[in-house]
Order: structure tokens, then C-alpha cells, then sequence
């Protein structure tokens, strides 16, 4: 299992250090949208165990986290009219991980509009306010 470095950014997320456009947060549980989204709504949800990835969480706090999964990515899907939801997680740097604090991606998907690689770039933070508007005003 990889270390945890409580200071990666999602960790700084979770003490207030660095700001995001929230959506949902409970006891266990942050869920923000991805500043490089690779479509619109792409969201984060992130434990607030010290889990660096899927290996190191607990079965009960995995439970949790994606019950928030599963209760936030139809209503993201319908907030940003999309057609689908593509569900990722990846594990260890070589899988595609790039911040080592778990985290699950909803990615609502529009028919034919395919997915922006990622780290695509810094979405503008306005566009990100009013997309984070739009999904809280349907959760
Ligand atoms: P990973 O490849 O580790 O699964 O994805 C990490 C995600 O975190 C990437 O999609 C990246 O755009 C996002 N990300 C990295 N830094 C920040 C940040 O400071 N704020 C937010 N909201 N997202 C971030």
C-alpha cells in the first residue's frame, strides 16, 4: 500500500487550507468538483479517512463512500443533462493516479461528446461556480 502524505491536496481540501466548489460533505465523506474537469460536472468524492487509495480504507468507510457515490452521480447527470455517468478510481501512479488520497470521479457523459483527457487543463473558475450552482440546486 502507498504512504499517506497528510499533506497532499486533498488533505489540504479537507482542512480548508485550499478552497473547492463543494456539493456535498457528511461525516465520512467530501464531494467537489475536479478543477481540470474532463466533462462538465466531473466531481470528486473523497473519504476523510487518511486512505491513500482503495487498499487503505476500511470495508465500512469504502461502504460509505460510495453510498455518496451512488446517491450523487444521478443527480449530477440530470443537473448537467448528460446521458450517462462513467464511474473511475484509479490506484498507484502507473493506473493513472495522480493525488494519492482516495477518491472516486463521477463523470456525467453526453452523447457523443467524448471525455477531455486528463489533466486537461484549469477550467475557468466561473464556469466551475455556475456548474457547482446548477448541481447543489439539485441535490
Ligand atoms: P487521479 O488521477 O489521482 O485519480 O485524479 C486526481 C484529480 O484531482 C485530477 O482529475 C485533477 O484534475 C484533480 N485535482 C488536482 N488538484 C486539484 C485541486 O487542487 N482541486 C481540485 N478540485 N481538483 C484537483
Amino acid at each position: 500500500m502507498a504512504a499517506y502524505d497528510p499533506d497532499n491536496i486533498f488533505a489540504k481540501i479537507l482542512k480548508g487550507e485550499v478552497p473547492c466548489h463543494k456539493l456535498y460533505e457528511d461525516a465520512d465523506t467530501l464531494a467537489f468538483l475536479d478543477i481540470m474537469p474532463r466533462t462538465e460536472g466531473h466531481t470528486l468524492v473523497i473519504t476523510k479517512e487518511s486512505a491513500p487509495d482503495l487498499f487503505g480504507i476500511s470495508p465500512q468507510g469504502l461502504g460509505k463512500l460510495m453510498a455518496v457515490v451512488q446517491a450523487l452521480a444521478p443527480k449530477i447527470k440530470t443537473a448537467v443533462g448528460a446521458d450517462g455517468v462513467l464511474i473511475q478510481q484509479f490506484n498507484g501512479a502507473a493506473a493513472g493516479q495522480t493525488v494519492f488520497h482516495l477518491h472516486v470521479h463521477i463523470l456525467p457523459i453526453k452523447d457523443g461528446v467524448p471525455l477531455r483527457p486528463q489533466e486537461t487543463g484549469m477550467a475557468e473558475p466561473d464556469a466551475l461556480a455556475m456548474t457547482a450552482e446548477k448541481i447543489r440546486a439539485s441535490l
